[in-house]
């Protein structure tokens, strides 16, 4: 049985007193689900929220790694670095990081290679911007964005991998894909997942589904069976809203 998970990534939000304060409300909620919980807060705050988060199950991520193990690489950050403050897990491939840092298949390659090289577990994140689902393409993106950047992967890696799918259009816009249209992908990227290696991996691998859930949604979308979870930005900045998305797997 795959797990689920459900991740928020708080972006550039949030600055040392209130990733202590969101920390400190989070703790006194209760996880009434079965899904893992995943928060990526901004680099410089990562220590601190690994050391509040000690003495509970939440997992902390972060949202971006650099992929050299170390040197002349000027406000960069390394997996070890992660490592060594006790982040385990990284986000990478996100739009935003695509769209404003130019990140690409190639560059992305090297950091899930990089991430896996430090034993980390990778959040990858993909998905169509609107001209391509307008366009009908989306499916040939995401294949092509699956198969640049995490194909060339042994199959034993995979249990390193957790997918994100955010299509670019439903990120931030308040418009969310239908319970059917996220459905549909991820039972695509499953099938492509399984053609490219076997089912096994297939049926193991977790897929997120990213892009305006908020309590009022997050049920529903759950709900549909190659859904295991979703990467949550703006409502998981609040406590409330975060959890109620958490307990959506209750
Ligand atoms: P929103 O939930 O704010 O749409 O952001 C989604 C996202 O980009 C998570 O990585």
């Amino acid at each position: 049985m795959r797990k689920h998970i459900v991740a928020g990534n708080w972006k550039m939000n949030n600055d040392l007193a209130a990733t202590a304060g969101l920390i400190t409300d989070l703790k006194r909620k209760v996880n009434n689900g079965d899904a893992e919980v995943i928060i990526a807060p901004t680099y410089i705050n990562l220590h601190s929220a690994f050391e509040s988060l000690s003495d509970s199950n939440i997992t902390v991520a972060a949202q971006n790694m650099h992929q050299a193990k170390s040197g002349a690489y000027t406000g960069e950050i390394s997996a070890a670095m992660l490592k060594s403050v006790g982040v385990n897990t990284v986000i990478l491939g996100h739009s935003e990081r695509r769209a404003y840092f130019n990140e690409g298949d190639e560059l992305l390659t090297e950091k899930v290679n990089a991430a896996l090289e430090n034993e980390m577990r990778v959040i990858f994140c993909f998905g169509e911007e609107l001209e391509d689902r307008k366009a009908g393409n989306q499916e040939e993106v995401v294949e092509s964005q699956l198969k640049n950047a995490l194909f060339h992967l042994d199959a034993s890696a995979w249990s390193s991998i957790v997918l994100a799918y955010e299509p670019v259009w439903a990120i931030g816009t308040g418009e969310t894909a239908s319970p059917e249209q996220a459905q549909d992908m991820h039972a695509f990227i499953r099938k492509t997942v399984a053609e490219t290696y076997n089912e096994e991996v297939a049926e193991n691998v977790t897929i997120l589904y990213g892009g305006s859930v908020k309590p009022g949604n997050a049920k529903e979308i759950f709900g549909k069976p190659d859904v295991d979870g979703g990467l949550i930005g703006g409502a998981s900045l609040k406590a409330d809203d975060f959890f109620e998305i958490v307990n959506a797997f209750a």
